[in-house]
């Protein structure tokens, strides 16, 4: 049998290629197939929010990012939590960062990423099926020159909501559609409109139309400025009745606009329009062998704004696990806390967006108590903090096994380190997603444990101000796998890390 990748991956959308650009980091060689031979042009995500800005500036991309995006990495003052506003602004630090980057965007800085790292992606070729043994994959997939099989040793299906991967796998997919019809639209408004100061809107006809979220007997219109002059707009309607066939158009978004508020608000020109119904799903299992699911493919969340965050996590996550089996240092059980922590991470991001459907669905008066009441909790700072963190996927904090320091399982701190080569940082050394053992009070003990790992881990010694532990051992995907406490004996440091670096490095 020859193989001909290492990992195939179905799909070259974000998480696709994303995981084409980790596993080239690490040496590995995938092969991208993706059914289009151009890039979708339909507007999807407006930009990436939450935690995975700060894995993409660990990785060294994120100015890279900033630079093609519409606006630098920002804290998020306002953000929509079901149909209630969170409002950050006063807060000095807040917990969740956004940046404005359209999905096309996004994916043509990922491709462009990966081929740089030398991935090969294969666009108009479609896979239809596959067979699987104990050694590898074959896949087969239709080209622009008809059908071919094609073997690696891993299938990843990153290939969206409607996984033929994760269907051909025989993966359970359980949950809901809900039944609203969501409409959404970036649009200009003419002249005839005018705006306040604060962002309202006077209508002809209608009269003040507030910015943020109006709630009527027929559903919920939403509106805000994306930036001057571009306003956003979003209807939700509890009939699915008036679908249109094909695209969302103007016409059909002034209906229901008209149907929402009870009158007509004129729009300008569409600069991008969508119609959406949301769904709360899960796949049961990320693994089936030596086939896995990443992305939507495993997960559709019921809220905008978390799907690239949690999906392109995914990718981070699997991308050093599949290395390590490939390069034989897996030990068991490894590739299996793939699904371990990422539908762990999931299920958190299904509990907080299933939540948001909860707030904004009641149109009764205890669905407005019960708004009313959550909107009082989180005018103070600290449920405010812990929803944000939620949201960004910031509080994640995955078992890490014999560790019982605060640190494990959740994402490095980001020190400056002073080393005899200069000063450098904890983001730039997982710059190439290389485990590291990162020694922050010079003890030759535990750099003496991870010898035996010199190959797999990178060993560095370094000083930081307010160092918040001894010694950190940093995975690929910037977890905290095991810290040693300040001044910890090296009678129980030593062993415990000699456990931590068996446990993820074999
Ligand atoms: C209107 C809208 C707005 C959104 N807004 C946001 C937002 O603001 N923030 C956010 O985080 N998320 C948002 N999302 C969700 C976000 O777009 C998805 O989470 C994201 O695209 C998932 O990426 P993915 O790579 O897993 O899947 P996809 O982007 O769906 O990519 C899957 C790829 O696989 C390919 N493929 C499918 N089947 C096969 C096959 N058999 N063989 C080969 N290739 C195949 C497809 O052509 C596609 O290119 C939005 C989605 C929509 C629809």
């Amino acid at each position: 049998m020859r193989v001909e990748a290492d990992v195939i991956i179905a799909g070259a959308g974000p998480v696709g290629l994303m995981l084409a650009g980790e596993l080239r980091l690490a040496g590995v060689r995938p092969l991208v197939l993706e059914r289009y031979a151009e890039r979708s042009e339909v507007p999807r995500a407006n930009g990436l929010g939450g935690h995975i800005l700060e894995m993409l500036r660990f990785r060294g991309v994120l100015e890279e990012f900033e630079a093609a995006s519409i606006g630098m990495a920002h804290p998020a003052p306002k953000y929509p939590f079901g149909d209630v506003h969170l409002d950050f602004s006063n807060l000095a630090d807040p917990p969740l960062r956004g940046l404005y980057l359209p999905q096309q965007r996004l994916e043509r800085l990922l491709e462009e990423r990966a081929a740089e790292l030398g991935a090969e992606v294969r666009r108009g070729h479609e896979i239809t099926g596959f067979t699987q043994d104990d050694t590898a994959v074959t896949v087969q997939a239709t080209g622009p020159e008809g059908a071919y099989e094609v073997t690696g040793r891993y299938l990843v299906g990153c290939d969206g909501g409607r996984s033929r991967v994760r269907e051909l796998a025989g993966i359970a997919f359980p949950g809901t559609t809900y039944p609203e019809v969501n409409r959404l639209g970036q649009v200009t408004l003419p002249d005839s409109v005018t705006t306040s100061d604060n962002g309202d809107l006077q209508v002809p006809g209608l009269g003040l139309v507030r910015a943020g979220f109006t709630r009527t007997e027929r559903g919920l219109f939403g509106f805000g400025w994306l930036s001057p002059g571009l306003a956003l707009i979003q209807t939700t309607e509890k009939e699915p009745a008036e679908i249109g066939e094909g695209g969302l158009t103007l016409a059909e978004l002034g209906d229901s606009i008209e149907r929402v508020l009870g009158g007509r608000l004129p729009l300008g020109e569409p600069v991008r329009l969508s119609r959406y119904q949301f769904q709360a799903r899960q796949a049961e299992r990320y693994r089936d062998g030596r086939v896995l699911v990443a992305g939507d493919a495993a997960h559709l969340f019921p809220a905008t704004g978390v799907g690239l965050n949690a999906g392109l996590y995914d990718a981070v996550n699997l991308a050093w696990k599949l290395t390590g089996e490939l390069d034989g240092w897996a030990p068991p059980g490894l590739l299996d806390t793939y699904h371990g922590e990422r539908h762990y991470a999931g299920a958190r991001t299904m509990m907080h967006t299933q939540a948001q459907v909860a707030l904004r669905r009641g149109l009764d008066p205890a669905a407005d108590a019960l708004r009313e009441l959550f909107l009082e909790i989180v005018t103070d700072e600290q449920p405010l903090r812990r929803i944000g963190s939620l949201l960004a996927g910031a509080d994640l904090r995955y078992p890490m096994p014999g560790a019982d320091h605060p640190l494990a399982g959740g994402f490095a701190p980001d020190l400056t380190l002073h080393t005899d080569q200069g000063t450098t940082s904890v983001a730039e050394l997982m710059h190439p997603a290389r485990p590291v053992l990162l020694d922050l009070a010079d003890r030759a003990d535990l750099r003496e444990v991870a010898q035996d790992w010199k190959e797999i881990v990178e060993i560095r010694t370094a000083k930081a101000e307010d160092r918040p532990a001894d010694a950190l051992l940093i995975r690929p995907d910037a977890h905290v796998a095991w810290a040693a406490a300040i001044g910890e004996s090296a009678e129980t440091a030593a062993p415990a890390l000699r456990t931590a670096l068996t446990t993820w490095f074999g």
